[in-house]
């Protein structure tokens, strides 16, 4: 069994977004407990390279790495970048603790997500893909306008899972346009 009914909530977005190949590199943002790294782990085969991040630590994942450590600090960024060189594939469900005020958790949602975003442009190899969580509202339209300039064509897929947190959805970017821009470059 997986660790999350995340799993398959991602499950979904590869069937319906086809995100994974065999040997593919995966990284996966907002990782803990695992359930997205087994996943990303039995779709990319022995040849694959699955790496996760999380605040939390992760117990072990057969198949996948883990870095401990803040998407929203630059250096956990920056060592990320270093340590993977190219990715085929970024998914982020990182979600900030909810405060049950609407407005703010969207913010930090979409915050979470730019974070997401932005280092997918470091990451992801042209042709790559990104799937990222985040809470519907009011500053979506801006990142998902700023997704669609990098990427063939983005999606808003809400999975069958998340029904019962009906604010969630999942923005799936397909086919990066162009090469990794690396900060310094
Ligand atoms: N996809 C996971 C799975 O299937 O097991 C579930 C992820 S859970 C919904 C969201 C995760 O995002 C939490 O484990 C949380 O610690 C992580 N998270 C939130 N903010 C983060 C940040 N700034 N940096 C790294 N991880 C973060």
């Amino acid at each position: 069994g997986y660790r999350s009914r995340s799993a398959y909530k991602l499950k979904q977005l590869d069937r319906e977004a086809g995100l994974f190949g065999q040997g593919n590199t995966v990284v996966d943002l907002g990782a803990a407990p695992g359930g997205w790294l087994q996943v990303a782990v039995e779709r990319v085969g022995d040849e694959g390279t699955v790496l996760g991040v999380d605040l939390q630590r992760v117990k072990d994942v057969e198949g996948a790495e883990t870095i401990r450590g803040d998407m929203t600090d630059e250096e956990v960024r920056a060592d990320l970048v270093e340590r993977v060189g190219e990715a085929d594939v970024v998914i982020s469900d990182m979600a900030p603790n909810m405060t049950g005020e609407y407005g703010l958790d969207h913010a930090r949602s979409v915050h979470l997500a730019r974070m997401a975003y932005e280092t997918a442009l470091e990451l992801l190899a042209p042709g790559g893909d990104l799937a990222v969580k985040v809470f519907e509202g009011p500053d979506l339209a801006d990142l998902r306008e700023e997704m669609e300039g990098e990427f063939e064509y983005v999606r808003a897929v809400h999975p069958d899972a998340s029904r019962d947190s009906s604010s969630e959805l999942y923005l799936v970017a397909k086919g990066r346009l162009t090469a990794p821009v690396r900060e310094g470059d």
